[in-house]
Formats: structure tokens, sequence, C-alpha cells
């Protein structure tokens, strides 16, 4: 076996993706450097709403959207806005996100969503029993909710789940109260997904995994990587005041991932859609995360109160947050927990960049015209999910040895005809 330790790998981007690579590839024996311009999980990862949401194995471009949408975009405060100064700049997105509604194109996403959804808790299982940090991750399953959908819809919800392998049960009122006592008493039935984790404070979570790393002798550099160009052996990083020597690159800049490998030729569609959370002092009681399919938002106790997130806003990333649109969502918590909780309050208000593809899936491999160049962004609503299994298959691939899952459906070069997607190592399964 080569000798990994000779092997320097630099990691731009210290977020939930970046930190799961970086623990990955030094546990497999390689000097890792871990770059960001922010600190420690400061962009997306900082203030998620900390589900391990593995049941969500549907890509959002549904055909199902178009009769919404309308509806959607008139209000304001709404679940889904497009800031009309970015319309323009949103609408190759969005182009691509009508055409991946085609069914053939939804089911095949669907299944490579389902390919790393299965296996994100037990890369977690994994990496967190490395470092005896298990505790990290609470399992009691979460709740998708309903007040007003029809028990047909809900029933045929359960089914294309079911029909995805998905450990999902149909519960009713009486049930949905004996669970969570808190919930108002409108909620007519709730999905329980058995399967399902979260964490109560997923910026520690990051910060406790860097720590790790950095404990174990990896190095974490804050600075801001400007570019990356080819060198005899390998790339040169080029930082605002310094430049640094890497064989290999993992691209894991979240949203900003885009303008760090256009300059390296590769184009792609990727936009953030900006989500938003409110904290509230006290978590109400509830034990597990819930999530509302008619308010579109989850509700996910943590250590520091309950935090209420979502919300889908395409304005780019140098806008300002709008912070209506996270107090917007204080009326559905009020309106979703029992009567003790009329007077809540929003503690804080964050504003975060979800980096997206239009086919919701995250670009997953190595860069087809630059060898040991590795992609590992655009996990969309789902980074802190895929976080330990990007992780793994990155490092599967840094190691040249099959990876876990077949990565072919998170190739770049889905996006483009020049591209072509190598996968010269045939995956485990
Ligand atoms: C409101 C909300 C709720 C969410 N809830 C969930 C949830 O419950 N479950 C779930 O799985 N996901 C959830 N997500 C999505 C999840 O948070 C993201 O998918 C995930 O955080 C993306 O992680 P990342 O590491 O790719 O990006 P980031 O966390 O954004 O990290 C990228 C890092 O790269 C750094 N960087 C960028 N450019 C450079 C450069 N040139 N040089 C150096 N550093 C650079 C940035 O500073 C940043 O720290 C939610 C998102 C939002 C907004």
């Amino acid at each position: 076996m080569a000798d990994q330790s000779t092997q320097h790998i630099g990691v731009i981007g210290a977020g939930v993706i970046g930190i799961c690579c970086a623990l990955n590839l030094q546990r497999a024996g390689f000097a890792v450097t871990l770059y960001d311009e922010n600190g420690l999980a400061q962009g997306c990862s900082k203030g998620n709403a900390g589900h391990f949401a593995t049941e969500q194995v549907f890509p959002l471009a549904h055909a199902s959207v178009l009769k919404k949408l309308p509806s959607m975009l008139l209000n304001p405060l709404g679940p889904l806005r497009i800031d009309w100064r970015y319309a323009i700049k949103a609408l190759p997105w969005f182009w691509l996100f009508l055409k991946n509604m085609n069914n053939n194109t939804y089911t095949a996403n669907s299944l490579a969503l389902k390919a790393l959804n299965q296996h994100a808790i037990s890369a977690y299982d994994q990496l967190l029993s490395n470092y005896n940090l298990d505790y990290l991750i609470t399992k009691k399953g979460s709740l998708l909710t309903f007040e007003k959908t029809p028990l047909e819809q809900i029933n045929s919800l359960l089914e294309s789940y079911q029909a995805h392998g998905v450990n999902v049960e149909l519960l009713n009122a009486e049930r949905v109260q004996q669970l969570e006592p808190n919930l108002a008493s409108t909620i007519t039935h709730a999905l329980l997904f058995n399967d399902v984790a979260h964490s109560v404070d997923p910026h520690l979570f990051c910060v406790t995994l860097a720590e790790q790393f950095i404990a174990l002798g990896g190095q974490f550099c804050h600075q801001k990587v400007t570019a990356i160009e080819q060198a005899e052996h390998g790339y040169t990083l080029v930082g605002e005041q310094q430049q640094f020597a890497a064989d290999k690159v993992i691209i894991a800049a979240g949203a900003w991932s885009k303008s760090l490998i256009k300059p390296l030729g590769y184009k792609i569609p990727l936009d953030t859609e900006r989500g938003y959370h409110c904290m509230l002092a006290s978590n109400y009681g509830l034990s597990r995360p819930v999530a509302s399919a008619e308010r579109s938002f989850i509700m996910t106790p943590m250590s520091q109160g309950l935090r209420i997130a979502g919300t889908v806003e395409f304005a780019g990333t140098q806008r300002k947050m709008n912070n209506k649109r996270a107090l917007a969502l204080l009326p559905h918590a009020k309106a979703m927990l029992k009567k003790s909780a009329t007077s809540l309050h929003a503690q804080n208000t964050w504003m975060g960049c979800r980096p997206s593809l239009p086919d919701s899936l995250p670009v997953i491999g190595e860069a087809p015209f630059h060898p040991g160049i590795f992609f590992a962004f655009g996990h969309q609503h789902l980074g802190l999910t895929q976080g330990a299994v990007t992780g793994e298959l990155i490092t599967s691939l840094c190691l040249k040895r099959p990876t876990k899952i077949d990565i072919k459906p998170y190739c770049i070069s889905r996006f483009s005809t020049q591209a072509a997607c190598s996968s010269p190592i045939p995956h485990a399964q």
C-alpha cells in the first residue's frame, strides 16, 4: 500500500462537508490541511435545522411544484421567493430545474438521492465511534405533520416513501399527542420516520469534529483560497497571504465553489437557495424534529431552545439577509404548538446559503481534466445529512479504491458535454 502520509491534501471549505472529508482523509493516513476564510463552520453549516433527513429521497424538481409556484411567488414572505434583482441570474438554474421534472430524470435523481441517504447515518456512526463522539447524534426519529391534507393524499405520500424503502409509519392525532404532547391538537396526522436523527447543536457538531481533526495533527488555515494552479507536482493553492502546495485538492466550498472552479474551465449551474432560522429560548417540550408539510418549515429541539427553520430565497450569496423572512416563521410555530407557546419570540435570527444544483444532487467526484482535484459540493437541503457519506466517498476516490456506491450520478459532467465522467474504479456493490 502507498504511504499516504507523504501525500498532502488541501481541503477548501470548513463546513460540514469539508470537515467530514478532512477527518476521513486524515484517518486514511493523508496529511490534511483545511482552509476557510471565515473560520470553522461559519457558512451554511452553522445554523441549519440539525435534521439528519435520510427520508428526503424526493428531488425538489417535481411537476407538482408548478401548480403551487404562482401563489408561492406572490407571497413575499412565503416559502419561496425570488429577489427580482436576481431573477435574470437565477433563470438558467430554473430552466434546468424544469427540465429535471421529466419523469425518467426525476426517478433517476430520486434513486441517486436514496443511494446517498441510505448510507448517511451509518457513515456518521462509523465516523463518530472512531472518536467516541456518538453522543453528537440524537436518534429519536422525526415527524412530518399535517393539519388539513386529506387522509387519501397522506396515504399516497406514505406509499411513495415506503416504495423507496423509507422506514415510516402513519400516526393519527391521538398517537401524535402521545409522542409529542406539546404539539397543537389541530394536527390530524403525522408520518413518523423512525431511522432519522438530529443534532442538538449543528454548529458545535461541526466544531467538535474539526477540533478532533486538529487534535490529531490536522492543520487548519484561516485563509481565503483565491485560485488553484497546476504545479509541477500537484497543485498550488493561492491564498490571500501565502501560497500552499498540495498533491490533491478537495473543493468543499459550498455555495462559493462555482467561482473557485470556473477559472479551471468548469461551468456549473450552482446557485444558492438561501434559508432562514429563528431561535426560540425554550424548546417547548419537543423531543424530535417536527416538520409541517403544509407550512413548509421545521422545528428542531436544540440545547439552546427550539430552532424553527426553512424557506427558500433566490438572491445570491452577496445580498444581506431579510430578517422579515426569518420572523415570518414565528406565526407558523405558534400555530403548531400548544397554547402555552403563545408568547414565543425570536432570540436570534440567521440566514445561510444552501449550495444547490437544479437536480437536487451534489457534485462528488474527480475533476475530469484535473487529476487530483476532487469536487464535494452542492448538497442543497441535505448537507448535514450527507456529510459523513461524502467524506467516505471522497476518501475512497483519493485512495483509488472502489466507492461504496456508484458515484456516476454525482459527476460534474452531467452539466457539461465536454467533461467526460471517468469512473475508472468500480463501486463496491
Ligand atoms: C435554514 C437551513 C436549514 C437547513 N437544515 C438542514 C437540515 O436539517 N439537514 C441537512 O442535512 N441540511 C440542512 N441544511 C443544508 C445544510 O446546512 C447545507 O447543505 C450544508 O451546510 C452545506 O455544507 P457545506 O460544507 O457544503 O457548505 P458551508 O457550510 O457553506 O461551508 C462552505 C465553507 O467554505 C468556505 N469558503 C468558501 N469559499 C472559500 C474560499 N475561496 N477559500 C476558503 N474558504 C472558502 C466558506 O467560508 C464556508 O465556511 C439547511 C440549510 C439551511 C439554510
